[in-house]
């Protein structure tokens, strides 16, 4: 079975999620949120294919193609001076000279009085009313996105771009640069085999058999800590990590380090040994669920819960999550009929002591084939060994 690590991610979210995406094949919807990662990733392609001199210059390029591709190209000019005018107000509370009433600096200023008044004043949050509703015109933001002194688009363009200008000074070099979003397959999970990529793939300056790895974390939060990135599934599935066919440039024996790198804050965290054992555990669960189609809605913890959530339309606007069929009829009727398969089995047994003891040794071994093969070809060959044991030729 193979599964993508970003499907493992989606499921240990919200298996909700997983099945509107997987099973019943709806297209991830677009979200505002989203975006911010996509023009990184965009704007680092654009970069490291030599069409801009630096990322942020990059990234404002991603930014300018969008504006054109929704039909009006003069936005781009509206999100570059809103994004200026952000940055401009938060300096002057990273610098120091907007802070608390007793002294010292503010968490989040975003959230702060000061913020919304300077937004105010600069004319931003007129601004980024006028941007956001360009994006719930295009279906880029929800109706009932939260109330903010400025733009939920706005504050998007911005964050990538201050997201590029903090990370591109400790950025790899173009020229040693192997490959972006290179795939690769972990294997010796079970049955599971797992697919990733790269973000960034870099040669190992000290073993040419060996590679290192970019994970690039995109979630929002105000700081990050290493026992947090090690924890992270892609930083554990990278360092087991080897090309598959379709990895392009390199072949590579062994992934010597895993760089984490945190776009949010810039913090770069590097890994050379990661808790293998940790992912083992959770690809079996995780794996288990999706092929019993356990499916748990993260909306049964509320509303608030399903807020980032591209799916939220789905779960919450007309029919509402709790009145989908999330027991699975199907399965049902499965469960039905292995009953009966186990009372039949009782009653051909009934009695009989010593074929139950020789019926169990051959369940152990028809179990373990199960576990390594196809179970059509494990039970084709099982009945030929029966058939083959019980013929008086033999
Ligand atoms: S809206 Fe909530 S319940 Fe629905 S898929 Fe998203 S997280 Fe899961």
């Amino acid at each position: 079975m193979d599964i993508a690590i970003d499907d493992l991610r989606s499921y240990a979210r919200c298996p909700l999620e997983w099945f509107w995406e997987r099973r019943l094949g709806i297209p991830r919807p677009q979200t505002i949120t989203a975006l911010v990662p996509a023009a990184i990733r965009a704007g680092l392609d654009f970069f490291y294919e030599g069409h801009a001199p630096d990322l942020t210059t990059a990234v404002g390029l991603v930014w300018q193609d969008w504006c054109e591709g929704w039909g009006d190209a003069a936005l781009a000019g509206d999100l570059a001076r809103y994004a200026a005018g952000r940055a401009k107000i938060l300096n002057l509370f990273a610098a120091g000279h907007v802070q608390r009433p007793g002294g010292g600096r503010y968490a989040v200023p975003e959230m702060t009085n000061e913020y919304r008044q300077r937004m105010h004043a600069a004319g931003l949050t007129k601004l980024g009313r006028q941007l956001d509703e360009f994006a719930r015109t295009h279906a880029l933001l929800a109706a009932d996105e939260d109330d903010r002194p400025g733009s939920a688009m706005g504050d998007a363009v911005a964050q990538s771009l201050a997201a590029a200008e903090r990370c591109a000074p400790d950025l790899p070099a173009r020229e040693i640069v192997l490959g972006r979003q290179a795939p690769y397959q972990v294997e010796g999970l079970g049955t599971v085999r797992l697919i990733g990529q790269a973000d960034l793939l870099l040669p190992d300056a000290e073993a040419s058999e060996a590679v290192v790895v970019e994970v690039h974390d995109f979630e929002s939060a105000p700081w990050m800590r290493a026992g947090i990135a090690g924890r992270d599934l892609r930083v554990i599935a990278a360092s087991l990590g080897k090309p598959t066919e379709t990895t392009p440039i390199v072949a590579w024996e062994r992934v010597s380090q895993v760089v984490y790198r945190h776009w949010p804050t810039g913090q770069v965290y590097r890994f050379r040994e990661t808790n293998s054992g940790h992912l083992l555990g959770l690809v079996a669960s995780i794996a288990r669920g999706m092929r019993q189609q356990v499916v748990v809605p993260r909306a049964v913890t509320g509303y608030e819960h399903c807020r980032a959530c591209a799916y939220r339309p789905e779960c919450w606007d007309g029919a509402n999550w709790d009145t989908l069929p999330l027991i699975d009829a199907g399965l049902l009727g499965a469960a039905e009929a292995l009953r009966t398969t186990m009372h039949g089995l009782r009653g051909s047994l009934a009695g009989d002591h010593a074929v139950v003891q020789r019926m169990r040794r051959f369940l152990d071994t028809l179990e373990a084939a199960v576990a390594q093969s196809e179970l059509a070809a494990v039970l084709a060959a099982s009945r030929h060994a029966l058939e083959a044991s019980h013929d008086p030729d033999n």
